[in-house]
């Protein structure tokens, strides 16, 4: 029996049609980086996205241009649209006049209660859900001062005094989300928030970097909070395409057998008994594997005497020696071939088994 991750259940709340928290899947989100007043660009960009696997897409809206240019994106986009306001409360009130699904504020600079007041009670006429961003860059000079540095409990204390200002409005349709500038920090502070909040908690690693380290970063992150039952939608923020940031977050949601996207495939490090090329080999299974999207779990090991044993939780496997190579299942040897018919040989023995996977869609698999 394979364990699962036991889930920290929160609130519900509705981003325009989509769910999140409570059991809900946790929902995968980026943020445009083209101009959002340049809509071409940015639909093309929102398209790619939701080809990518987006549920929700952040857009920044840095002045009035940008929430003209809102309302057609909206209209356009098949997956809610969340504007991202900095510093200027009228600027969130028009996004919520345009259509967005939900703003996303940090209360550091929105400027203070009052505004924040003005900006719920908006969302709360539309129905829109407020993220409210804490971010260690922007906290309050009093708590600063009363905690001595950016702690996760100091960050906490800042999330905290929100969520009673807004409780008190009363305003409830909220998401929290708190960033620190470094992982371990984030990690704490969102653990700290969890304890003692039944909020939906949005995670993200600010600043993360390119793809070589900002992957790792937010793999440790988001990955040891969603182990921990802790987060209802993420982002991996990096320096590179909003497509990579896509792709890595599905990848760390299937690592963890939270969600499932296509197969998994496995495969061995090799070692001195490995009698083949295995980083080629992989690739091509790699390649073959991308044109299904059934969960199944493919191994690829560098040698026939230990590779069926080690990946014996794999469904379908193959392994290449010299001469000839193996398909297995589960373990059992199912196919030994010449190793120039291996690849070939795996995939007809794939999509066999991918048939009787899902006999609906005989030999259908193929996106
Ligand atoms: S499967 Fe074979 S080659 Fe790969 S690590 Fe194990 S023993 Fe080494």
């Amino acid at each position: 029996m394979t364990e699962r991750i036991t889930r920290k259940l929160t609130r519900p709340v509705m981003i325009g049609d989509l769910s999140i928290g409570g059991e809900f899947p946790i929902v995968i989100q980026s943020m445009t980086n083209t101009k959002t007043t340049d809509i071409t660009s940015t639909k093309k960009q929102v398209s790619e996205l939701i080809a990518a696997g987006c549920e929700m897409i952040r857009l920044a809206i840095p002045d009035r241009a940008s929430v003209t240019a809102l309302e057609k994106i909206v209209s356009y986009s098949s997956v809610p649209i969340v504007a991202d306001i900095h510093f200027d409360d009228d600027l969130a009130i028009r996004a919520i006049e345009n259509g967005a699904a939900k703003i996303r504020i940090n209360p550091g600079n929105i400027g203070g209660r009052k505004k924040l007041t003005a900006i719920a009670k908006k969302a709360d006429a539309y129905n829109v859900a407020m993220r409210v961003g804490i971010n260690s860059g922007s906290l309050e000079k009093d708590i600063l001062n009363k905690f001595g540095a950016v702690t996760a409990e100091a960050l906490v204390c800042s999330a905290k005094r929100h969520q009673q200002y807004l409780e008190e409005i009363p305003f409830t349709n909220l998401v929290f989300s708190i960033k620190a500038s470094t992982v371990y920090t984030t990690i704490k502070a969102c653990q700290l928030f969890s304890e003692t909040s039944d909020y939906p908690l949005h995670l993200g690693i600010t600043e993360a970097g390119p793809p070589s380290v900002g992957l790792i970063k937010s793999a440790i992150g988001i990955g040891t909070l969603l182990a921990e039952g802790i987060g209802d939608t993420i982002r991996v923020s990096l320096t590179a395409s909003p497509v990579e940031e896509v792709e890595a977050a599905r990848k760390i949601l299937q690592a963890l057998g939270i969600r499932s996207f296509g197969p998994e495939l496995i495969s061995c490090p090799t070692c001195g008994r490995c009698e083949t090329d295995l980083q080629s080999l992989t690739a091509e299974v790699e390649k073959i594997l991308n044109e299904y999207h059934i969960p199944v779990k493919v191994a690829v090991m560098g040698c026939a005497v230990n590779g069926p044993g080690e990946a014996r939780e794999a469904d379908i496997g193959i392994s290449a020696g010299k001469k000839q190579g193996i398909i297995f299942c589960k373990g059992r040897v199912v196919r030994t071939v010449k190793t120039d018919i291996l690849l070939e040989t795996f995939k007809q023995e794939l999509k066999i088994f991918l048939e009787m996977v899902d006999p609906d869609s005989p030999g259908g698999f193929n996106r």
